[in-house]
């Protein structure tokens, strides 16, 4: 039997344990551990929740959890209560999928500021994420800012602005859903440093923006006179072609006068953010390059949301790279002192660092178990992992006991009238086991 232990029950994971079982005649268990009593990882807590699409991928990835192969132990921390040295001599191979959970840092004065919150931090606030606080800022602030260009910027921005009407129908925690519905938000500001060509958005999520109810996207118009170089690059580049059409034609838009507002800042970089008591009042920004008819002056705001992409973290006893954040792999496969290291694999964004759609992670996989089929991994027998973690204290939660907790989420919705809202704290998750 091919005994395979993945860590972290994301899409990287569980996308891995369904690839593998479908590639081989051979007979595999997989045993899969996460730190959170919930499955999913990032499609879960990072897709945005009014992003319903991409929230049903998690109906197949369900179908992995139940494959009678698979086992789910949730609540358990590699490093706190299995090591990397346990997983080593119990299994076939061991699969890294545990993602990247901190945020890059803006590095300038005043990101540690009450009010300053990453947007790592800020979409586990409305993703219901048990291990985040409410933060008071987030209700309080008029103006927020966002800096960064991608899509999950576009995520938190949307979500300040959106009307608690049309978030009803996702399935946000009811504290979070009320926090919104008690924002004072006017303005939230969004710093690109470079040009509206150079954007990472995808066209799709862009849009969105344009889209919302009660809300006007503000573009300088001179910030749309491309340079030759920028516009001679949308030749080769659909999307930005297709960004920078939508872009345009918010910029010749009259706004509306609508009580919330969207405003594109290009070219533009925050050097500080300066508070009051310790709390944040205003962003300075540089100019990058000038742009007619965009503002220069500091921009005032209560809440500061840098979104400037997500790190990976170290773990003991595990290969690091400090430039990347990512572990140190060839193709997937872990390296140890320059060499493959037998029975470690790696997948996600712990492998590849943290780019891709939630899709990436299912090619990433594939090519993952073709690499251990290659590899000639040795048998194993499976471990009573559930009773041995238990007498060692661990409060380990299976399959069955996450069932209760969907079912849990579910009822609660149901009686909003939503499909389902989510448990944001570690007692009720717990809890809802029985
Ligand atoms: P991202 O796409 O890598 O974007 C990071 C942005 O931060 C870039 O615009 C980058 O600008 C900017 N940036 C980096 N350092 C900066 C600095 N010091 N000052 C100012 N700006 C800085 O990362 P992400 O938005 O975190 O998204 C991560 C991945 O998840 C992406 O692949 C994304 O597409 C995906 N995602 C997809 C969806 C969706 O499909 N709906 C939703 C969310 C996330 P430069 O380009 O100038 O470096």
């Amino acid at each position: 039997v091919l005994t395979i232990a993945v860590v972290g029950a994301g899409p990287a994971g569980l996308y891995l344990a369904s690839e593998l079982m479908a590639a081989t005649d051979l007979e595999v268990r997989v045993d899969v551990y996460d730190r959170l009593p919930t499955p999913f990882g990032l499609l879960r807590y990072g897709v945005a929740p009014d992003h319903l699409k991409m929230k049903a991928l998690g109906i197949p990835l369900q179908r992995t959890v139940d494959d009678e192969r698979v086992r789910f132990f949730g609540n358990v921390e590699l490093g706190r209560d299995l090591s990397v040295e346990d997983l080593r001599e119990r299994y076939s191979a061991v699969v890294y999928c545990y993602g990247a959970s901190s945020d890059r840092k803006l590095g300038i004065a005043g990101e540690d500021l009450v009010g300053t919150v990453p947007a790592t931090e800020f979409v586990r606030w409305y993703s219901g994420h048990p291990d985040t606080v409410t933060t008071a800022a987030v209700v309080a602030a008029e103006s927020a800012v966002v800096v960064g260009a991608g899509n999950v910027a576009l995520d938190v921005a949307r979500i300040l602005v959106k009307s608690v009407t049309e978030l009803q129908e996702t399935d946000i925690p009811q504290p979070v859903l009320d926090a919104l519905a008690a924002s004072a938000i006017r303005d939230v500001h969004i710093l690109v440093r470079r040009g509206p060509a150079q954007v990472k958005f995808t066209t799709k999520e862009l849009r969105e923006l344009g889209e919302l109810d009660g809300v006007d996207v503000v573009i300088a118009p001179g910030a749309m006179d491309l340079d030759p170089e920028s516009e001679a690059s949308l030749e080769d580049d659909r999307v930005a072609k297709r960004n920078v059409e939508e872009m345009r034609a918010w910029a010749s838009r009259t706004p509306t006068g609508a009580p919330r507002r969207l405003i594109f800042h290009f070219w533009t970089s925050p050097t500080a953010i300066e508070g009051e008591d310790g709390v944040v009042a205003r962003v300075v920004t540089d100019a990058n390059r000038p742009v007619a008819g965009q503002d220069t002056e500091p921009i005032d705001a209560q809440l500061v949301i840098p979104s400037v992409g997500y790190f990976g973290v170290p773990v003991p006893g595990l290969p690091y790279d400090d430039a990347s954040g990512t572990m140190t792999n060839v193709e997937g496969r872990v390296q140890r002192d320059g060499a493959d290291a037998p029975g470690e694999y790696a997948c996600g964004w712990i492998a590849r660092g943290p780019s891709g759609v939630i899709g990436t992670n299912r090619s990433n996989a594939k090519r993952v178990v073709e690499a251990m089929l290659a590899d000639d991994l040795p048998d194993a027998e499976p471990w009573d992992a559930a009773a041995e973690l238990t007498a060692r204290g661990v409060d380990v939660v299976t399959r069955e006991h996450w069932n209760l907790i969907d079912a849990a989420e579910i009822a609660l919705g149901g009686g909003a009238g939503r499909a389902r809202t989510k448990l944001e704290t570690w007692e009720s998750l717990l809890g809802a086991r029985g």
